[in-house]
């Protein structure tokens, strides 16, 4: 069976299907049209092609009327080589009523479609086929459209935004879930091939994700549909690791933490798996300078109050805030730096297997003794009104990096590991600014999602994608390891 995964599936080429996929690519989701002929080979191909000008709706429909002359204009102009304006008349033939031409000009003022009251002698000028008999004549611009040339455009022009047109592929089934669609089955008629569809992805930006990302995982999993975000909380990568089987079975890649918070961490920690293999400890870090953003501090407020991780003999353990300190050069001068309860305690074990990890950044000395003293009013900090009071102090100062200051603040990460002879590798890199790496990393996952159709599972980046994946990302130097 094939497999293919888009945001939109459209069911059928005639004339809609081909422009709601052209509309759909244009506005950037990813496409499929699935059609069992060829195009144009239902009603579109064999209608009477009139390209109606709303003439003919003006006193029993006036909305429809000024549809039609509106589209009527945008369809001459968008494809005018599949359009001929050949015009056309609306007659009062013998026995019609007479009237019926004034209420039919009136209301075709009222609904803005262009008529002309014309003489019955220049209508039989025009049209000597007309009956002679006929008693007025009023003149509208209806045309004759190739509903052939008019399909196939829309369908080139949604190729050219990147959508796929699949003709010959009949859909068979379509999976629902908590009443949604899931995924949609079809065959290839050429070939006998089944093919299965997955409508959906969720890239999940909405923190914060002790809250969200639970109920989305679950949702996607019901739903056959693909979870990514950009946490960088313990909890969340632990609850999807817990989930590893049944995204397996349901054929789900979930992978948490595509943003800085764990990308450039666990791909260095891979990195340095594959060059020392039995290491036994791993001590990651990062030296960033952008500052915090309000939802990043807000997080970081619920953190404190659980105090500090480490993992020690496979397993995450409780640690005080400021457990360890020690001197690093994360690539930008040796400083003091301190252990924080980042992501990468979950992710890199995942990644490497490695059983001991500690996660740094620098701190000040003054900072680091702030960390500490802390710890005596670690409960105090867990009360939900201390924390309603710290965020909304937060909301009110914390602005977080304008762009320009992003542009001129990389980061610096940096990764040590150690094996049970006491061999060190040591690995550094300097990546764009963590917010702007949040952007190009989440999609650049997205974008592997989409081509490289990975199966089910509970994944970390670097799993994913493989550990290169930050070398890859704009502003991203080379990743040496010593
Ligand atoms: C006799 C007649 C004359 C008409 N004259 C005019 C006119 O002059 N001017 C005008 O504007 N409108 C006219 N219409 C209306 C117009 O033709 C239709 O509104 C329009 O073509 C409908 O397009 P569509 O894409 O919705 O349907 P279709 O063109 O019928 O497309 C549906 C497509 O779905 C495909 N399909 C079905 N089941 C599956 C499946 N399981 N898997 C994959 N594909 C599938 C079919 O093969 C078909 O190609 C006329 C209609 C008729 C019947």
């Amino acid at each position: 069976m094939r497999k293919l995964a888009v945001d939109v599936v459209v069911i059928g080429g005639g004339s809609t299907g081909v422009g709601v996929v052209r509309d759909v690519a244009m506005r950037g989701y990813s496409a499929v049209l699935l059609e069992r002929a060829d195009l144009a080979q239902g009603t579109s191909g064999r209608f009477h092609g009139l390209l109606h000008s709303g003439g003919r709706y003006v006193v029993s429909d006036p909305g429809s009327a000024t549809e039609c002359a509106e589209e009527n204009v945008i369809v001459t102009r968008i494809h005018a080589d599949a359009v001929e304006p050949t015009g056309g008349y609306f007659v009062t033939a013998p026995g019609d009523d007479p009237e019926f031409a004034d209420k039919f000009l009136a209301g075709a003022a009222a609904t803005g479609v262009p008529a002309r009251e014309i003489s019955v002698a220049e209508a039989l000028r025009n049209e000597p086929r007309l009956n002679p008999g006929i008693l007025r004549a009023v003149e509208v611009q209806d045309g004759t459209v190739d509903g052939w040339q008019m399909t196939w455009g829309a369908a080139r022009s949604a190729m050219e935004y990147g959508a796929k047109v699949l003709t010959y592929h009949k859909v068979t089934k379509i999976d629902r879930a908590d009443g949604r669609v899931s995924a949609v089955h079809c065959v290839d008629l050429k070939d006998g091939e089944d093919v299965r569809i997955e409508c959906t992805f969720v890239l999940n930006c909405a923190g914060p994700f002790s809250a969200t990302a639970a109920p989305m995982m679950e949702a996607c999993l019901r739903a056959h549909a693909h979870y990514l975000d950009i946490t960088g909380e313990i909890a969340v990568f632990e609850q999807a690791h817990s989930l590893d089987a049944r995204a397996r079975e349901a054929g789900v890649v979930l992978c948490p933490g595509v943003g800085f918070d764990v990308i450039p961490t666990d791909c260095v920690a891979a990195a340095l798996k594959e060059a020392l293999p039995d290491a036994t400890h791993l001590a990651l870090g990062f030296d960033s300078r952008s500052g915090f953003s309000p939802g990043t501090a807000k997080t970081s407020v619920e953190g404190l109050a659980q105090g500090g991780k480490v993992r020690r003999d496979g397993k995450i353990v409780s640690v005080p805030l400021a457990y360890a300190v020690r001197r690093i050069d994360f690539g930008d001068g040796e400083k003091d730096a301190m252990t924080i309860p980042w992501g990468d305690v979950s992710t890199a074990y995942h990644t490497t297997g490695i059983a001991n990890i500690q996660v740094f950044v620098p701190g000040s000395p003054r900072m680091i003794a702030g960390a500490r003293r802390a710890n005596w009013v670690r409960p105090l900090l867990g009360l939900p009104w201390v924390q309603a009071l710290i965020k909304a102090r937060i909301a009110r100062t914390v602005k977080g990096p304008s762009e320009e200051q992003r542009a001129q603040m990389p980061t610096f990460v940096w990764g040590e590991a150690t094996n049970a002879r006491g061999q060190k590798k040591t690995a550094r890199i300097r990546t764009a600014n963590g917010y702007s790496l949040t952007i190009t990393g989440s999609l650049a996952v997205v974008e592997h999602l989409m081509t490289a159709r990975p199966a089910g599972g509970a994944y970390t980046p670097a799993r994913l994608v493989g550990a290169d994946l930050v070398t890859r990302l704009p502003g991203s130097g080379p990743l040496q390891i010593v």
